[in-house]
C-alpha cells in the first residue's frame, strides 16, 4: 500500500524527476540542482540521486508506474512500466517467431 501520512513529493515539478530527494553524493538538497565537486551545476543528477529517487517512487506509485517526459512537461503514468514491459516482451516475442521462421 502507498503511504499516505506523509504529503507526497512532487516528482513533476523540477527539472529532473531525481530533483525531489536530496542527494546522498553531492548533498545538495531537494529542489536543488546536483554540482560536481567544482561546485559547478552538473548537467545530469548523480546517479545515486536517481537511486533514491527511484525507490520512493516505486513506494509511493507501485512497480508498475513510469514518470515520462512530454512536451508539457513530466508526467506519471500509473501502468506506464508494466506497459512497457508488457510491449518489450511482445516486441522480443515477434522477434523471436520472426528468427523462427
Ligand atoms: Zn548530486
Amino acid at each position: 500500500m502507498p503511504r499516505q501520512e506523509i504529503s507526497q513529493p512532487d516528482f513533476t515539478a523540477h527539472k529532473f524527476p531525481q530533483m525531489v530527494v536530496h542527494c546522498p553524493s553531492c548533498k545538495k538538497p531537494a529542489g536543488v540542482m546536483c554540482v560536481r565537486p567544482s561546485e559547478h551545476q552538473a548537467t545530469q543528477p548523480h546517479a545515486a540521486r536517481g537511486k533514491l529517487a527511484d525507490e520512493l517512487f516505486i513506494e509511493i506509485y507501485g512497480p508498475d508506474a513510469s514518470i515520462d517526459l512530454t512536451p508539457q512537461g513530466y508526467v506519471i503514468d500509473p501502468t506506464g512500466y508494466a506497459k512497457r514491459l508488457a510491449r518489450e516482451a511482445k516486441e522480443c516475442e515477434q522477434e523471436g517467431a520472426e528468427a523462427r521462421s
